[in-house]
Formats: C-alpha cells, structure tokens, sequence
C-alpha cells in the first residue's frame, strides 16, 4: 500500500497535457481552461468614465463653479467647459474632454446654477482613464487560466464572444453494484438509490466536462468487462465507482487485468478510499474509485481533480491547501491518512460530525476536507493543520 503523497506524486507523474484546443462561446466556457490569452479589442474604459456621482470640473482657482450642463451614462458629449465652469456627472459617464476632475456630490453645496466646493479637488480625482482597466492589445488573463463567473464578466465586457480553449477530456462515469436503482423507480428489499454519478457528474462539470457517457454495470464479470473495454476504446478518463474492493462481487479488478489496464497504483494509506485504483490503457486514465459514496468525492477531489488540472495545463492544479488552527482536539488511531470533511470557520477549522465513509451529510455542509498524515497519531487544538479548500465551499 502506497501513502497519500506518493499517490498524488505518480498522478503529477503520469498527467500528460491534451494537445488540441477548440474555439468555443463563452456562454459555455465557464470551468474551460484557456489554451491561449485572449487579446483585449479594446481600452477599458474606452473613453474617461467618471468613477462618482458628482461634477465635472474645468479646474480654477476658485471655490465656486458655474453648472452648464448634465451628462448622464451613455450619453454623448459635446461640452466645452471653460475654468471655472463644471457638468453634472453621474457614475459610467464619459467625462467631457474639457474637464479634468470630478468632485463627488457628497463634498459641495449647490446653489442654483452654482456649486461650491468644500474641500480641494485634484486633477484626475475620481476620473477612470481610459486603458486603465486593460490596455487595448494586452492579454488579460494567460494560456492556463480556468474561466470562472468573473472572467466571463472580464471578457465580455472586452466585447469578445468566444475563446480558445483546451480540448476537454472525454469522459466517462461507470458506476457498478446490483444493488442501485435508479431514483424514481420504487426501491425493493436490498437496494439503495444509487447516487454516485450524480456526484461524479456534477463534479465533472465544475472542472467545464459537461457531456459524460454514464454507463451502470451489474456485478458481473462478463458485462464489466464488455462495458469497460468500451468506455476504455472511446473515452480519455474512466471513473468507475465501486466493485475495487476485495468482496466476492467486486469485479472491477478482474477486469482491469483482463482488459490489460497499466496499474499505477492499487490500494492507498487513507481514510476515506483505501482500495483506489489508477491505471492506464494506451492514453486513457482510469480511476475505480470506491463506491462508499463519501469515498468516491474525496478520491475525486484529491486526484481526478488534480490530474485533470494538469491535463489541462490549468496554472494553478489542484486544490488550494491552507494551514489552519484546528478547534479542537482529534485522534487518528487508524495509522492511515485521513481526510476529514470539515468548516472553515473565520480562522478555524472545524471537523464536522459524521465522518463515515458512506455518508453525505458532513461532504454537503463541509466547505474543506482536513489533511491528517498517516504518522500522525493526534492533534491538539490550535494546532495548525493541512485545510484543503473545496469547490463550491461556503
Ligand atoms: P463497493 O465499493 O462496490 O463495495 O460499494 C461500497 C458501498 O458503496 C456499498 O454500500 C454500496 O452500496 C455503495 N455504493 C456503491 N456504488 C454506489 C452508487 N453508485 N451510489 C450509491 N452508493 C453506492
Ligand atoms: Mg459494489
């Protein structure tokens, strides 16, 4: 049995990057990694934008200005404004040529026509220049950033429709066991909703791999091997749950041996997710990830999701790992690693309640999972601990 860091070592080791890149809509790039740094069209702002609500100024000497006009977002402008004189300005608005600085409304009296200042404006006060934001030709955002919501926005707002993305792997989600139904069929003595592909899928989709061939498996060996062989032909990444362990019915194994499937690593010192698998058959990857289904979405997040980013040349792999106080005293008294399903509350970090392997209940309300090395045998509260920070967490 391999530790967890040698584990995620022959992962770093076998990652190979996808070549190919396909030019894709925004609308559907979010969790697509960038193969190539989009060029900004434009400056942003393209024109002075003021920053405030407030007015435009010809800066004089003088306390008091003379107000002879109004400018409004969207608005063009055709204002000469002389010293002295100033335009009503709201926030977006493009700042006429002639003025230099805008005093916010909170900061003068207006009388009539006229305002006065209170304090002393300065030139380019709450004035947006424009390429401040992004320069027109520069590259905002690198070759290897993965799109979130906000560089959508950023895009966008570049006016750029569609970006040249890393190829996405092809994947496929076989979950096996005779014991699952489907939800919304009636379960009978003995079967449980299954509920893995679910969450293999949805965490699929968070790393931008939308279409997944999801393939159910009775444990048998014939019908294993056939399905697997299958997935293995046409697919990048095989993520099977269930049927690794050593029970009479667990054939996944058996067929990863028929089926010649390279063996990286079988069998892992951890807690939740001891009997996971990672191999290799020509180019594609596959994981059999235990199906306790708390077991399969760590092994999910500690390694899938890993060797994913590094398929992807995603700039920053996996998941961020922050050293955090714990707030309370634990003991590991299993002599393997242990991630525990936690909350990072404020500067602490709380190991929730329900930390077994077949339950949900901790995952869906934990915003971490907690790192505790195999050698380490308690912890104290206070003391700083591996915190690794999931996806959709808080
Ligand atoms: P296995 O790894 O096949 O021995 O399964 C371990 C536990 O996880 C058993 O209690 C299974 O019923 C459960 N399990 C396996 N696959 C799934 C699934 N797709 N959805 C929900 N539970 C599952
Ligand atoms: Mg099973």
């Amino acid at each position: 049995m391999i530790s967890v860091e040698e584990a995620i070592q022959i992962v770093k080791d076998n990652a190979t990057s996808i070549s190919g890149s396909e030019l894709i809509s925004l609308e559907i790039a979010v969790g697509r990694t960038l193969s190539e740094g989009p060029k900004s069209p434009l400056n942003l702002p393209s024109f002075r934008q003021s920053a405030m609500d407030g007015y435009a100024l010809n800066l004089s000497d003088s306390h008091r200005y003379e107000v002879v006009d109004e400018v409004k977002a969207g608005d063009e402008v055709d204002i000469n404004l002389e010293p002295g004189q100033a335009a009503r300005i709201f926030t977006g608005a493009k700042v006429p040529d002639s003025a230099n600085s805008i005093v916010i409304q909170e900061n003068v009296i207006r009388e009539e026509n006229q305002i006065k200042l209170q304090g002393k404006p300065k030139p380019g006060d709450f004035i947006r220049n424009i390429g401040e934001q992004i320069e027109k030709g520069s590259i905002p955002l690198d070759k290897g950033h993965t799109l979130n919501p906000s560089s959508l926005g950023l895009l966008k707002s570049l006016g750029i429709q569609e970006v040249e993305v890393v190829k996405n792997l092809r994947a496929a989600v076989i979950v096996t066991g005779n014991e699952l139904v489907e939800s919304g069929q009636e379960l009978k003595e003995g079967q449980i909703y299954e509920s893995n592909s679910a969450v293999i899928e949805a965490a699929l989709k968070s790393k931008g791999i939308y279409e997944v061939n999801q393939i159910t498996i009775r444990d048998n060996l014939d019908d294993t091997i056939s399905q697997l062989r299958t997935a293995l032909d046409e697919n990048d990444l095989v993520l099977i749950s269930g049927g690794i362990s050593v029970g009479e019915y667990d054939f996944v194994g058996k067929a990863l041996k028929t089926l010649e499937v390279e063996e990286l690593f079988y069998r892992v010192l951890q807690k939740p997710g001891k009997p996971l698998f990672f191999g290799k058959r020509n180019e594609t990857f596959v994981f059999a990830l235990p199906g306790n289904p708390a077991s399969t979405l760590t092994c999910f997040y500690i390694y899938v999701n890993l060797l994913i980013d590094l398929c992807k040349a995603e700039n920053h792999p996996g998941l961020l790992r922050i050293k955090l106080p714990i707030n309370q005293d634990y003991g590991n008294k299993f002599g393997r690693a242990l991630f525990l399903k936690a909350r990072v509350n404020n500067e602490s970090v709380e190991i929730l309640d329900h930390q077994a392997s077949s339950t949900m209940i901790s995952f869906a309300k934990a915003n971490a999972l907690v790192y505790i090395p195999a050698q380490t045998k308690e912890i104290h509260k206070g003391d700083p601990v591996e915190t690794i920070f999931l996806p959709y967490g808080s």
